[in-house]
């Protein structure tokens, strides 16, 4: 069987593993003219589960050698005194096994442990796919043609398999209320391992060091009452926008407005989700983002990539030549997940982006409390509070085949 995925970042790889090792024979298209790997980008995180997955891969002890290694947090606000939170405390309070990693090295890793055994184009896009219901034909934008058994969309939130064969991403867009901008730039405030936070009604301007090349990431959230119209296409034009929303904000945020116009690796795009109700049609299916966006940064979409990605192997694995069961079964296991998933986003944009006075007083003593407890009563706070809910209900979907599977 053949199976084209579209997108080599996280759920892409992990999926090429895994069909390989199922007898699958997996071909994977990517964009970009090589591996978007390295050392730019942003954080994201692995909890339990897709921690696990990473285990049965062999890719674990990479993995951890990889984390980022930032284990504490200063909230500041205006007028108040510093607030300090052991990070490393909170995590162990959320998850047993939890790795903070820069989503290029968790690519660069994914892709090692897939690279031997799955075909790689880069540089390529998929132009047209035409399922006659026993295999889809593909058109590459380098007019190349190609026939596949199977076609997956690992492409991310704007997916391009997801438009091609589900339609325009607007209908399917729920935008959360927010937008998120993030680029690299010098170490100038000596962050190191740290993360210096600043806190105000409706903002959150982040600054998180990169052990690896001593730079440091700017993070900055922000909610708007009503969408911005930009073209996702012009970072000049979503440069301009974040200088306006935050040009008059003070703290040390002119100091890091000045190295927007150098950062090579800005990125600027609206909180949303993508509520499709179906992840698949015919032979044509999607995971990851490209199918549950869960909202960038807000909503543990790369445990979510990574679980589902391997949920979707072992079902197709398991319907053996029947793909429809083994897509609709894939559904039906990762139904319940999506849906908690759906459920981070908006409580973690409610907890972080303080929305009123009274919340910019209380969370970061709430947050610094929290992690001072200990580990067990954090555990049972947290399976108490409906954010903590849903992200334990993420950690806890255990993948049930054993990894002996080739
Ligand atoms: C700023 C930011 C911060 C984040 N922070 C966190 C966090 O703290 N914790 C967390 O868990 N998650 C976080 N996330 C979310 C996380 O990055 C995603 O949930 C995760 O990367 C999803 O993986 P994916 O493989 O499904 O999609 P993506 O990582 O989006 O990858 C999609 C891939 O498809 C490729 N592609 C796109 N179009 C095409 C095409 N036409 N043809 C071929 N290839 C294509 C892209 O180049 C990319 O390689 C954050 C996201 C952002 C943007």
């Amino acid at each position: 069987m053949k199976v084209l995925i579209s997108g080599a970042s996280v759920a892409g790889p992990v999926l090429a593993h895994w069909l390989h090792r199922y007898g699958f024979e997996p071909t994977i298209v990517e964009r970009t003219p090589e591996l978007r790997h390295g050392l730019g980008g942003h954080a994201v995180d692995l909890f339990s589960s897709a921690a696990e997955v990473t285990r049965w891969m062999g890719c674990w002890d990479a993995i951890d050698a990889a984390r980022t290694r930032i284990d504490s947090m200063t909230m500041e606000r205006f007028g108040r005194r510093p607030v300090e939170v052991d990070l490393s405390r909170m995590y162990a309070g959320i998850s047993s096994s939890h790795v903070e990693i820069l989503r290029g090295e968790l690519t660069r890793i994914l892709y090692d442990a897939s690279r031997d055994t799955a075909e790689y184009i880069f540089g390529d896009s998929i132009a047209s796919l035409s399922d006659d219901g026993s295999g889809v034909d593909v058109t590459f934008d380098s007019g190349t043609q190609r026939r596949f058994d199977l076609v997956i969309g690992a492409d991310g939130l704007h997916s391009n398999v997801r438009r091609l064969a589900f339609g325009p991403e607007e209908p399917l867009r729920r935008w959360l209320g927010g937008y998120l901008a993030v680029f690299s730039m010098p170490d100038i405030f000596d962050v190191g391992n740290h993360t210096l936070a600043h806190l105000s009604v409706d903002k959150l301007v982040g600054i998180y060091g990169v052990h690896q090349t001593g730079q440091t990431r700017s993070g900055f959230l922000f909610r708007t009452p009503h969408e911005l119209r930009y073209d996702y296409r012009d970072k000049d034009e979503q440069k301009a926008l974040l200088v306006k929303e935050f040009s008059n904000y003070g703290w040390r945020v002119p100091q890091l407005l000045e190295h927007l116009e150098s950062a090579e690796d800005f990125y600027f795009d609206s909180i949303a989700q993508i509520t499709l109700d179906t992840w698949s049609k015919g032979r044509i299916g999607l995971v990851g983002d490209a199918g549950y966006c869960p909202g960038p940064a807000v909503g543990g979409g790369t445990s979510l990539a990574v679980m589902t990605a391997y949920v979707l192997a072992r079902e197709l694995a398991a319907a053996r030549s029947d793909l429809a069961s083994g897509l609709k079964s894939y559904e039906r296991i990762i139904r319940p997940l999506v849906d908690q998933s759906r459920r981070i986003g908006p409580k973690l944009m409610g907890t972080i982006i303080p929305g009123s006075p009274l919340a910019l007083r209380l969370m970061p003593f709430a947050a610094a409390t929290l992690a001072k407890l200990p580990t067990a009563m954090q555990r049972f706070i947290w399976s108490q509070n409906a954010v903590g809910k849903t992200l334990s209900s993420v950690n806890l979907v255990q993948p049930q085949v054993s990894q002996s599977v080739a």
